[in-house]
């Protein structure tokens, strides 16, 4: 089958039926702007099986996504969407490029949750953009930069809690959004230790892709732990 899009970590083939894609995700992983390369074996099926567990618990939390079922270990359905091209990054502590642009330690809670935008493009290394300067370029309307702020938010509080239940604290993450034809925003992309920082309660250990980035080791056991976390319930 034709690939129409092949990212870092996924492909995205034509859908079975009109207006929609299979997502196939790949062990490949990447960082800091794919100067760091290498697979995480095991990869590709934990980051389809949480991103759609946790789709699933967005969409029963009033949060609209692009998704549609499980097709596979490693692919998904979604929904087909024009993808707004800003990396929507929340923040509940300090961590990763944030602390280290304001020259603060790592775990400092934020007085407030923070929603920061950066621009996609990786030949720019996803520079950090302001809601003005989205506006400016025609990237998005006011209203969509109003839901996109409000859904950010909502799924951050899900998510908290989710992750709470788990023994997990959501430190960060990164989402994508997309518009269906009809331009209502959905959430699109994936939600995945790739994309989230996630610190075991307690200890603080790192169980994302952090052990990959910074060399910790144990790379494969965090992300089966999580996966073992999000689909075995609560407790
Ligand atoms: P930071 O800006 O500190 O590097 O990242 C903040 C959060 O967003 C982290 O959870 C990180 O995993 C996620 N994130 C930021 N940019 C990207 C990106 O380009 N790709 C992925 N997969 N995650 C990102």
């Amino acid at each position: 089958m034709e690939k129409l899009y092949e990212g870092k970590a996924k492909i995205v083939y034509p859908g079975p039926e009109a207006g929609t894609y299979r997502v196939y995700y790949k062990d490949d992983a990447t960082a800091f702007n794919a100067q760091k390369r290498g697979t995480i074996a095991g990869k590709g099926v934990v980051n389809n099986r949480i991103s759609a567990q946790l789709f699933r618990y967005l969409e029963a939390h009033g949060v609209p996504t692009h998704f549609l079922r499980e097709l596979s270990e490693r692919e998904m359905l979604v929904r087909q969407v024009e993808i707004v091209p800003l990396e929507v990054i929340v923040r509940n502590r300090t961590a990763g490029t944030f602390a280290k642009r304001y020259g603060v330690e790592e775990g400092r809670p934020l007085a407030r949750a923070l929603v920061e935008f950066s621009l996609k493009n990786d030949a720019l290394g996803d520079p950090l953009i302001y809601d003005e300067a989205a506006l400016a370029l025609g990237l998005l309307s006011e209203g969509e930069l109003a839901r996109i702020r409000e859904l950010a938010l909502r799924v951050n509080e899900a998510l908290k809690a989710f992750f709470l239940e788990r023994g997990l604290e959501l430190i960060d993450f990164k989402l994508e959004f997309g518009r269906l034809p009809d331009g209502t925003i959905v959430l699109a992309d994936e939600i995945s230790p790739d994309t989230m920082r996630l610190w075991e309660v307690g200890t603080g250990e790192k169980m994302d892709k952090d052990r990959f980035r910074r060399d910790l080791g144990g790379v494969e056991e965090a992300y089966q732990e999580v996966l073992r976390r999000v689909v075995g319930g609560a407790g």
